[in-house]
């Protein structure tokens, strides 16, 4: 039997490969970013207005930008147990529990960057940017490690096993997450 088959019979060149997909990444349009990044600007700009006492945006520092970030947490979406849950750290709890909702870190870190992008287009000077303050990128951290530990997600995968440091005497801060219990007592009169 002759096997001869020609080589080049199944060229399928890899030169023709892309030629209608997308080309630039600089696409121009008015983009969903954009337009939240404004959204953000003008909430952020209301609540300078609502401050008591009344705060500037050039007197406005990082420790305020927190307070801002603390305030939204009630807006919050995202069910973050505290340490007396019994679903702590379980990602889908089998039942509802009281524990509070709250920003994702995930908004709050995208925020942030819209935020402190904002006020630099508003023509706010890099060096005094309150978005861009240490505290803020510590409390980002700080977020996001309770709330991959509240709701069992661990977002250190990429990472070999880092030793927790649990200091002894850090209890006392957790003790603030403390619900009132409301209990709803059918009121029948
Ligand atoms: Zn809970």
């Amino acid at each position: 039997m002759d096997m001869t088959e020609s080589p080049n019979s199944q060229g399928i060149g890899n030169s023709v490969a892309a030629t209608s997909s997308s080309s630039s990444p600089a696409s121009p349009t008015p983009s969903r970013y954009e337009a939240q990044k404004r959204r953000d600007w003008n909430t952020f700009g209301q609540y300078l207005r609502n401050h008591r006492p009344p705060l500037s945006l050039a007197r406005c520092s990082g420790a305020h930008v927190l307070e801002f970030l603390r305030y939204l947490d009630q807006f919050g979406k995202t069910k973050v147990h505290t340490h007396m849950c019994p679903f702590y750290g379980h990602p889908t709890p089998p039942a509802p529990c009281p524990c509070p909702l709250r920003q994702a870190w995930g908004s709050l870190d995208a925020l942030i960057g819209r935020l402190r992008a904002a006020y630099e287009e508003n023509g706010g000077k890099p060096e005094v940017n309150p978005f861009g303050a240490r505290a803020i990128r510590l409390y980002l951290r700080e977020v996001r490690e309770m709330q991959a530990k509240a709701r069992g997600i661990s977002y250190e995968k990429k990472r070999r096993k880092k030793p927790l440091l649990t200091a002894p005497g850090t209890s006392a801060a957790q003790e603030h997450d403390e619900h009132d219990p409301h209990p709803s007592t059918t009121s029948a009169n």
